[in-house]
C-alpha cells in the first residue's frame, strides 16, 4: 500500500482531478490510499464565510456559499459525475444561519465549517474515480483519525487512530482505492476537529504510519523540495533527496510544501516520503528518508519565515539576575506563544515570535521587571543541511554572502543542522538571493 496525498491545487478543478485519476490509475498495483485537500482555496473561503456570518453579514455569507456550491457542482458535472454533495451544502447553509444568530465563531464552530472543504472534495474525487473505471471507496476521515479536542490545531491520538486505521483501511485497499479527506478528524466523542492549516500532509503521514504503507507521496504544484522558497526566489533547484531531520527543519522554518508535523509519523515507522508534482508526474520529485546521501553543498535548502516579530527585552537591573530567563519564558508559555529564535547578552534577551496574538499582554507582564521593545516586519532565513556540522567554514561563507545586509540575530541550531538569521523583511529577497548564489551556484 502507498498513500498518495493531493493538495488544493492538484484537485482545484475538473481538469486537475482528471490528472489525479490518471496518476492514481498508473499506480493501482501499489494499492493506493488517496488523501485529498479541499479544492483550490475552498478552506480560505469557508473561513471567510464563517466570519462574515458572525459579523452581521449573513446575506453575503449565504451568497458566497451559493457560489461555492455552484462551483463544486459545475466541476463535478464537468467530470460527468453526480456526486452526493447536496446534503453537505444544505448542512453548511444551516450552519451559516446558526452562526449568524450566535454571532460568535468559536474554535469548535471554525472546525465544523472548515471541515466541509475536504469532506466535499473527497466525495467528488471518489465518485469520479468510479466513473473513470477505477474501483474506489470513500472513507470519512473522521471515523478513523481520532484527535484531542484542541480545535483548529488538534493533536492525533495515535493508539486510537492506528487501531481504527489498521482495522478499516487495509481490507478495503486490497480491492479498491480508498479516498479520504485530509485535514480533518474527530474527538473520541465524535466532535469534528482539524489538524491546523496545511494539515492534509499530516493526515497522509498519519494514515501511512497507521497502515504501515511502503511510501507516502505528497503530490503538489512544484517539482519537489526546492533549494529556495519559490515565492521568494524563483529558479531554485529540485532537491533530489534529503533526510527526515532536514525536511522537518525546513518545514518548521517555512517550507510550506510540507506541513511541519508530516515527517514525525514517517520517522516512527521509517516510511519514505516523496514530494511530487501532479502537473509533471514524470519528474522524480524529492525523496525524504532517514539517511540521505550527502549533498555537494553543505546546505540542502534555504527556508524562510515571513511576518516575524523581534522582541528585545532588557533587564532593568544591571546584570541579569538568575531566574530572569525563566520568568520571561514562563510568560510566553502561559500565553501559548512559541519562541523560534533566541539570543542573549549580558543584560538583554532578543527573541522572535510569529504569533503576535498575545504579544500586548506578554509585554505588559514583562514590563513589570524589564524593558521591552517590539519590532515588526522581520523575517527568518534558515539554512538547513546535515553537512553544516561536517564542512568547516560554512558560517564564514554565510557572512561573506551577507556582507551588505544588516543581520539582526544569528543562531546555529542546537541540532547543528541549521543556521538561522533574522533580517528586516525588506532585506529578505536580497539575503536569500545572495545565499542561494553562494551555496548553489558557486
Ligand atoms: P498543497 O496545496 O499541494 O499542499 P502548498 O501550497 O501547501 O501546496 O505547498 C506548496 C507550495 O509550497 C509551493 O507552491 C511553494 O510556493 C511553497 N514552498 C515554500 N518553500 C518551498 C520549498 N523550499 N520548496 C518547494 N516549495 C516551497
Ligand atoms: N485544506 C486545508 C488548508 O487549506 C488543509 C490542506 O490543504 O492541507 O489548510
Ligand atoms: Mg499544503
Amino acid at each position: 500500500m502507498i498513500v498518495m496525498k493531493f493538495g488544493g491545487t492538484s484537485v482545484e478543478s475538473a481538469a486537475a482531478i482528471g490528472r489525479v485519476a490518471e496518476i492514481v490509475r498508473a499506480r493501482l498495483d501499489r494499492h493506493p490510499v488517496v488523501v485529498v485537500s479541499a479544492m483550490g482555496k475552498t478552506t480560505n473561503k469557508l473561513l471567510a464565510i464563517g466570519s462574515a456570518a458572525v459579523s452581521g453579514r449573513r446575506e453575503e455569507a449565504l451568497e458566497s456559499l451559493t457560489a461555492m456550491r455552484a462551483f463544486h457542482l459545475a466541476e463535478a458535472a464537468g467530470l460527468g459525475v453526480n456526486a452526493e454533495v447536496e446534503a453537505h451544502f444544505h448542512e453548511l447553509a444551516e450552519l451559516v444561519k446558526g452562526l449568524a444568530v450566535m454571532g460568535e465563531l468559536t474554535p469548535r464552530a471554525t472546525d465544523a465549517i472548515s471541515s466541509y472543504g475536504e469532506r466535499i472534495s473527497s466525495v467528488i474525487v471518489a465518485a469520479y474515480f468510479r466513473h473513470a473505471g477505477i474501483p474506489a471507496v470513500h472513507v470519512d476521515s473522521r471515523s478513523v483519525i481520532v484527535t484531542d479536542g484542541r480545535h483548529m490545531q488538534a493533536v492525533p491520538l495515535f493508539p486510537e487512530s492506528n487501531a481504527k486505521l489498521e482495522a478499516v483501511i487495509p481490507p478495503l485497499a486490497r480491492k479498491q482505492v480508498v479516498v479520504m479527506g485530509g485535514f480533518i478528524g474527530a474527538t473520541e466523542e465524535g466532535v469534528t476537529t482539524t489538524l491546523g492549516r496545511g494539515g492534509s500532509d499530516y493526515t497522509a503521514s498519519i494514515v501511512g504510519a497507521g497502515i504501515g504503507a511502503e511510501e507516502i507521496q505528497i503530490w503538489t504544484d512544484v517539482d519537489g523540495m526546492l533549494t529556495a522558497d519559490p515565492t521568494i526566489l524563483p529558479g531554485g533547484y529540485r532537491v533530489e533527496t534529503c533526510s527526515f531531520a532536514e525536511a522537518a527543519e525546513l518545514a518548521y522554518f517555512g517550507a510550506k510544501v510540507l506541513h511541519p508535523a508530516t515527517v514525525l509519523p514517517a520517522i516512527e515507522k521509517n516510511i519514505p516520503v516523496r514530494i511530487l508534482n501532479s502537473r509533471r508526474p514524470e519528474v522524480e520529485g524529492t525523496l525524504i528518508v532517514a539517511e540521505a546521501p550527502p549533498s555537494r553543498s553543505p546546505i540542502r535548502s534555504i527556508a524562510c519565515k515571513k511576518n516575524i516579530t523581534l522582541v528585545n527585552i532588557v533587564s532593568t537591573r544591571m546584570l541579569m539576575a538568575h531566574g530572569f530567563l525563566r520568568r520571561i519564558f514562563e510568560i510566553f508559555d502561559r500565553f501559548e506563544t512559541p519562541v523560534d529564535m533566541l539570543a542573549t547578552s549580558e543584560v538583554s534577551v532578543s527573541l522572535t515570535v510569529d504569533n503576535t496574538r498575545a504579544l500586548g499582554a506578554i509585554r505588559d507582564e514583562i514590563q513589570e521587571f524589564a524593558e521591552v521593545s517590539i519590532e515588526d516586519h522581520h523575517a527568518i532565513v534558515c539554512l538547513v543541511g546535515e553537512n553544516i556540522r561536517k564542512i568547516p567554514g560554512t558560517v564564514a561563507r554565510v557572512f561573506t554572502a551577507l556582507k551588505d545586509i544588516n543581520v539582526r540575530m544569528v543562531s546555529q541550531g542546537a541540532s547543528l543542522l541549521n543556521i538561522s538569521l533574522v533580517v528586516a523583511a525588506s532585506d529578505l529577497h536580497r539575503a536569500v538571493e545572495s545565499l542561494h548564489r553562494e551555496f548553489f551556484d558557486a
